[in-house]
């Protein structure tokens, strides 16, 4: 297309992506584009949108061009041109977050104005026009951070673990950023000198050219960046959603799609575990597999193409005694709800050696699949722990390994494991079980390729050449802060349904004359699902199709 034939555009996209990243629309597309807005003129040289502006409009060109710039400093990048038939935006528009891009009209001409309300009803309406432009601008994101072309600079050093939690924060929360490295950027000085900072003071984040801020934590810079500041915090909602993984996303997007008003409450980002995981091959539909952090970024897209609104704040409390109940975040704002989904999820249990998530997806594994036997398949595997979930993969993991060294800290299986999983394991010969035994240190370089175990009763350590670890030490629940709200299990997984009896049930005071519904807690109104509920199956399938279900009680719920 000829508007990247520019010199001054420094996306080098190859044509075939260029086409989905700016299409340009047919006069039909753009006919339908005009009911949702207003045609309006622009002059030459006149800011249509400035960088830092929230809930920016959308424009389609009708004649002449617009200009996306990045502003640095006195000078711009220009990053496109946008042509008739084509038009601007990306991702921040459906959340209501600051644009990152200046938007200026090059040339006297006519646009298409289209407030952020009308462009969310109009992609919640049009599913061809949805279509072609979240690909674009799903496309136009994933670019900006493949450039390193946003709204914040890092300046840092590849040694650094506070450099390495912020790059996290930033990938994680797919915000693009510039990184300049103090060992290998010359030019860091004059930055440092523009912004009166010293080496001492980094890892050091610039919002927008202007807002310094010295080794800050990720919530300082999400507010710098205004990640929030689209969230209206204290309307009564028909929903809030605790914990973005995949059952809160999933509750997120058919919650949203089917007309309720949706909040996301989330600590970090989008994706939850999953969104730590490098490939999901498992999930139904992606037979090459899927990364999580994929996974979760279209499920954020989807959940707020239709509305849904997420904040970047941790549950502090729920107040569950009210009626509408209050989620209390961080700050003390207390956010009402008709109804509230709990999907805070489970922390897999670590071992407490310091480079172990350095090897976490490469060597260390907290599940026994298929996909994780296969890429042991004739090799020697250690399994960690002794309970039922540790036997069943040390069995299982037997079948396709050359051997499998069970690792238990206590002096044997049977006050932690089922009898019928204890004789299996005695009489597999490829299976032993090391008493006494924990893991002392991880070594390798990429991929786990050595580990050193040691015997706590004799203190003898033993060094072997071994590249896969199963963790099976159990989960912990993200319960805490729930505070006696509603009955959990012996383990703090959250009971729901069937599972509490009527005396958990009379305990809690529960008030209705109707049992709580499938994924519905000892709270009326307020639902578990995902890894945080106890019975639930620890998978990404088993949190969307819990999330996705507990909607439905949600609407019950509200019909009552
Ligand atoms: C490394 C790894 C790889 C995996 N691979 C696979 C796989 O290949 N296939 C598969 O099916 N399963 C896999 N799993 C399991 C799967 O990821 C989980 O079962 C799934 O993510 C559970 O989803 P969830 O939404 O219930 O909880 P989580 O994914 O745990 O999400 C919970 C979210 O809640 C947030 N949160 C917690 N407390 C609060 C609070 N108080 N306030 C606000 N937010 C809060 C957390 O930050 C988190 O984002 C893997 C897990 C890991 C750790």
């Amino acid at each position: 297309m000829d508007s990247m034939a520019e010199p001054n555009t420094p996306l080098p996209l190859a044509v075939s992506r260029v086409e989905q990243i700016f299409p340009k629309l047919t006069s039909a597309q753009i006919a339908r584009v005009a009911k949702h807005g207003r045609t309006r003129t622009v002059r030459s040289g006149e800011l249509l949108i400035e960088q830092g502006d929230s809930a920016v409009p959308f424009f389609v060109v009708i004649s002449g061009e617009l200009e996306g710039v990045r502003p640095t400093g006195t000078t711009e990048t220009v990053l496109v041109i946008v042509r008739a038939g084509q038009f601007t935006g990306e991702i921040n528009i459906l959340s209501g977050r600051r644009s990152m891009a200046r938007i200026r009209a090059r040339q006297d001409g006519e646009v298409i104005q289209v407030a952020r309300e009308g462009f969310l009803t109009l992609v919640q309406t049009d599913a061809e026009l949805s279509e072609i432009l979240l690909r674009a601008f799903i496309l136009r994101r994933a670019e900006l951070l493949v450039q390193g072309l946003g709204d914040a600079t890092l300046a840092g050093s590849s040694h650094s673990a506070d450099t390495l939690r912020i790059k996290e924060f930033f990938a994680r929360n797919s915000h693009p950023y510039t990184y300049v490295d103090l060992e290998r950027d010359a030019d860091i000085q004059s930055l440092f000198d523009h912004f009166h900072v010293s080496v001492a003071e980094t890892p050091v984040v610039i919002c927008r050219g202007e807002i310094v801020l010295r080794n800050p934590t990720n919530r300082e810079i999400a507010n710098c960046l205004g990640f929030n500041e689209a969230v209206k915090g204290t309307r009564v909602r028909d929903l809030v959603i605790v914990g973005a993984g995949p059952a809160g996303l999933a509750s997120a997007v058919y919650g949203a799609s089917e007309g309720l008003d949706v909040l996301v409450v989330e600590t970090y980002s989008p994706g939850g575990q999953a969104g730590s995981s490098s490939r999901i091959e498992n999930y139904l539909g992606f037979p090459t597999g899927i990364s999580g952090h994929e996974l979760a970024g279209r499920a954020f897209t989807q959940a707020q193409k239709f509305g849904a609104q997420m904040l970047l704040s941790t549950g502090a409390r729920l107040a569950c005694d009210h009626k509408p109940c209050e989620l209390e975040v961080e700050d003390g704002t207390r956010i009402p709800a008709r109804a509230v989904v709990i999907a805070t999820g489970a922390k897999y249990s670590k071992l407490p050696i310091e480079n172990m998530s350095r090897f976490e997806g490469a060597g260390i594994y907290y599940g026994a699949t298929f996909v994780e036997a296969q890429l042991c398949s004739g090799e020697e595997v250690i399994v960690v722990g002794g309970g039922n979930s540790a036997g069943q993969a040390a069995v299982f993991l037997a079948e396709s390994s050359k051997h499998v060294y069970m690792l238990v800290r206590g002096s044997g299986l049977t006050d932690t494991m089922s009898k019928y999983l204890i004789r299996r394991i005695e009489q597999t010969p490829n299976i032993s079980l090391l008493i006494h035994t924990e893991v002392a240190s991880l070594e390798g370089t990429g991929h786990l390729e050595g580990v050193t175990w040691r015997n706590n009763k004799s203190g003898k350590t033993e060094e072997r050449n071994i590249a896969h670890v199963f963790v099976m030490t159990g989960a912990n629940p993200n319960t805490g802060w729930l505070n006696s709200c509603v009955v959990l299990d012996d383990k703090g997984f959250i009971k729901t349904g069937p599972d509490l009896s009527p005396e958990e049930l009379t305990g809690a005071h529960w008030p209705l004359t109707r049992r709580p519904y499938l994924l519905e807690t000892s709270r009326p109104g307020i639902f578990a699902a995902g890894d945080v509920r106890g019975g639930n199956v620890k998978r990404v399938a088993s949190a969307v199709g819990e999330g996705s279900i507990a909607i439905s009680f949600v609407h019950q719920l509200l019909r009552e």
